[in-house]
């Protein structure tokens, strides 16, 4: 499968984003005192390539762990969520970031943060790369959002079709 051109978001587009939320991460923990102990939580596979720029961008310094979330066929949401990897730390007592990829129907995120929330972390914040407010289902709301969308199937920079697409630098909208 290769890129439909132009992307919806060119690797530069999307860098410059990515750098802004990292500031204004940073900025907001700073302001909150919160900027000593941050643990990343990063939704596999498709935030993969987003958090690995993130955190860089960061002068916070993080550590990282990742939780595996299935619930997708093709591009059709099958409604139900499971998890089946979960972070090695605890995050009780933590303050913890969820870094997904794209919230869509909000479940997926739901799931997690439900999960998250019940171990009792000190604070639980979610950032997502991109956001589609039309498609949601259940209530959640980003902290941190790097691009809001309309709604397109969307592949490139950690984001697949059926496995493929991930590596593209860019994020385009599907090919027909
Ligand atoms: P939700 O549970 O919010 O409906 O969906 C979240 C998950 O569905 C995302 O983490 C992602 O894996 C997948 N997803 C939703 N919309 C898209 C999209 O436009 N492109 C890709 N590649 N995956 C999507
Ligand atoms: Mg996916």
């Amino acid at each position: 499968m290769r890129p439909l051109d132009p992307p919806l978001f060119s690797a530069d587009q999307i860098a410059r984003r990515v750098v802004e939320l990292a500031h204004e991460i940073d900025a907001d923990l700073e302001a909150k005192g919160r900027s000593g102990d941050l643990l990343l939580i990063a939704v596999l596979k498709g935030s993969v390539v987003f958090v690995a720029d993130l955190m860089r961008g960061m002068a916070t310094p993080v550590s990282i762990e990742f939780i595996r979330a299935r619930g997708y066929e093709g591009t059709e949401s099958s409604g139900n969520v499971e998890l089946t990897y979960l972070p090695e730390q605890s995050v009780a007592g933590r303050n913890v970031l969820l870094v997904e990829d794209i919230l869509d129907t909000g479940r997926t995120a739901d799931v997690i943060l439900q999960r998250l929330r019940a171990e009792g972390p000190a604070h639980l914040a979610l950032c997502a790369l991109l956001d589609k407010p039309s498609r949601r289902e259940v209530e959640v709301e980003a902290d941190y959002v790097g691009f809001t969308i309309d709604d397109f199937f969307v592949v490139g920079y950690g984001l697949d079709y059926n496995q493929q697409g991930r590596d593209w630098p860019a994020i385009h909208v599907l090919p027909e």
